[in-house]
Parts: C-alpha cells; structure tokens; sequence
C-alpha cells in the first residue's frame, strides 16, 4: 500500500469515530496541527453510527458511515483471533475496520488513517501485541496512526515524510483517564459518552443470544438478529424458537417485526405478551407457544383462551401456562 502525496499541501486523513472520548480527542490532536480529518464510522446490526454523528457534529468533522454487516457476521462466525469475554471478536472487528478506512484513504486520495485507541488502557484489546496484530491484520501498519499514544509506538511513514509532526502527537499510556480529562477540557470537549459503548456483542444477555443462533448456524440472519434485542427468547429445537414480550414496548416491536411466515399469538382473556414463533413450527411447537405465552401472562394460575394467527388463518386454543421446569429447559438466556 501506497498513500499518494497530499494534494494541495493538505494532509488528510480518516479517524475511526466510535463517538467516544478518544476517538475524538484523537480527532482534535490532529486537528491542531493543520491536518484536514474526516471521520470514519461503521454501522451493522450490533452497533450504530449514533455516537459518531454526535461526535462529528460537535466537533465540526465531515463524516463517512459505512455499512459493516458482512464484515462483522463473517467475524462472528470465524474469528481468527477469537472472542473477548462474551461474543465479540473485537481484535478482528477493529483489523476490518482499519482495513476498509485505509483502502477508501488510498481511494480517496488521503494519506492516513488514525484511531483513538491508547497503549495499554484496556488489559486485552489494547496492549502492544494486540495493536501490533491490529496493525499488521490491517495491511496499513505504516499508514495507521494512534495520535494519543504514537510517540510510544514506531514511527509511521506520514511521520517520517513530514506530513505528520510526531512531536505535536502524544503518550498516553495506562489505564488512568486523567490526561484524557485534562484534553477534554483543554479542547472543549464536552458531552460525550461515558464510553464509546453499544456494541451489544458485549452485552451479557445479547451475546448468550446470539451464541445460541451462532450455535444453529443461523449467524447471517439479519433478521433473527433483530429480534434478540425484544422479549424472552425460547427455544424449541434446532430450528424452531418462540420469542415472548416481556412488556407493551416489547410486544409492538415483535408484532412489526414478525414475518408472514411467522405465528402470532396473544392471550385474550386476561393482558398478556405478543408470543411470535419462527421456524418450520408444527401444531405441538404452536401450543407449547401458547403455554409459555400463558406462563407469562397477568393469570397466575388456570386456563387462558389463547388465539393463534399463521398464515393459514386463525384458532384458538385453552391452556394452562407452562411449569418452572419446562420455562427454565427451554429459556435461551
Ligand atoms: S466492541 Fe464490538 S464494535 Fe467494538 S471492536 Fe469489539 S466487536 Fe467491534
């Protein structure tokens, strides 16, 4: 890879923007020394560019939004440098990420590409041998500049070509967020996320979701993604799942999202969830729906008239809510 010279005798480049405290602080040290950023954000079903629009609004960046839904799903399914403590291959998702910044900086004429992340701040994913495998897994290591801790790291070419003036970039090492705190405010950087956050692959509840679609081989399924962000998830089989709203915002959100395909249920007699139930379901899997559909309704005890919409028309059935057992066997997460 080859960045082309700065056209204009301005340097340009793309800071990755989570929207979180370094990303933007990575923006304004740049920024201070005349270079022109843009920021770079990604976007796919586990995580949004919200955070980042904020940041670029602020601080007066244009922004890039790319969507980054096929990289992370191939990463999910075979991560090459494997998960952090729930389901999220972020040693990889950040490789891609920097790889895609640094191909459109050379599209774009650019000449480097530059991330917020700090030496040694977090104890796995940000130690030198994860920024060098980063780095490496890139193909951008002479492009990629770290401007909040780039002079504890090797020199870079924009750095040695004068694009870049190494002295203006800093040192930050360690986990303490003090000299973050003293750039905030020295910058006017005000507002910003407590961290950068709202990748649900991170999330306890969302990830042990997630591993059991990824277990059933259901990881490309953009659309079974969405839904285990609503309700309590239940699974039948291996193909087969019933999705219960936990509250009346629940219940509108799977009462949009489910499909044609997929059986609609709601208890009649007494308030109750929306149970949507997805899959190749038989007349069995619609009535353990039903039961479990009882189970978490507002009757505590005795038959509930349950009615049951497919796209065959509609019936109605009298249950009895499921026992603890077959609840806690079947309960995804
Ligand atoms: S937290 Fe999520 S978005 Fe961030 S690097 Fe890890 S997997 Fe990627």
């Amino acid at each position: 890879m080859e960045m082309k010279e700065p056209a204009g005798g301005t340097v340009r480049g793309y800071v990755l923007m989570s929207g979180g405290l370094d990303s933007r602080l990575a923006a304004c040290v740049l920024r201070e020394q005349g270079v022109a950023v843009t920021a770079i954000s990604f976007t796919s079903p586990f995580f949004g560019a919200d955070n980042a629009r904020d940041a670029a609004l602020r601080l007066g960046l244009p922004l890039v939004v790319e969507d980054f839904t096929e990289e992370i799903l191939r990463l999910v399914e075979h991560p090459p440098h494997g998960f952090g403590s729930y389901l999220n291959p972020c040693i990889d998702c950040h490789t891609a990420m920097i790889r895609l910044a640094g191909r459109r900086a050379e599209q774009d004429g650019f000449q480097f590409v530059a991330t917020g992340e700090v030496l040694n701040q977090r104890p796995m994913s940000q130690n030198r041998r994860s920024l060098d495998i980063v780095a490496d897994g890139s193909g951008y290591r002479d492009w990629l500049i770290r401007p909040l801790s780039a002079r504890l790291l090797p020199e870079t070419e924009p750095e040695r070509r004068g694009w870049i003036d190494r002295g203006r970039l800093l040192d930050l090492n360690g986990r303490s967020r003090k000299p973050q705190f003293a750039l905030a405010e020295r910058y006017g950087v005000t507002d910003y996320p407590e961290s950068a956050g709202g990748c649900r692959l991170t999330e306890p509840n969302f990830s042990a979701r997630m591993k059991d679609l990824r277990n059933h081989g259901c990881v490309s399924d953009v659309h079974a993604i969405e839904m285990l962000r609503y309700g309590r998830h239940f699974r039948l089989n291996s193909k087969v799942k019933v999705i219960v709203g936990r509250d009346e915002a629940d219940n509108n959100k799977l009462e949009r999202l489910a499909r044609p395909r997929d059986a609609l249920l709601d208890t009649l007699e007494v308030p109750g969830p929306i149970i949507v139930v997805t899959g190749p379901y038989n007349d069995d899997d619609l009535l353990l729906a039903a039961q479990l559909g009882v189970r978490h309704s507002d009757r505590k005890s005795g038959a509930v008239e349950v009615r049951i919409r497919t796209g065959g028309g509609e019936c109605r059935v009298s249950v009895v809510g499921s026992p603890d057992e077959v609840v806690n066997r079947l309960r995804v997460c």
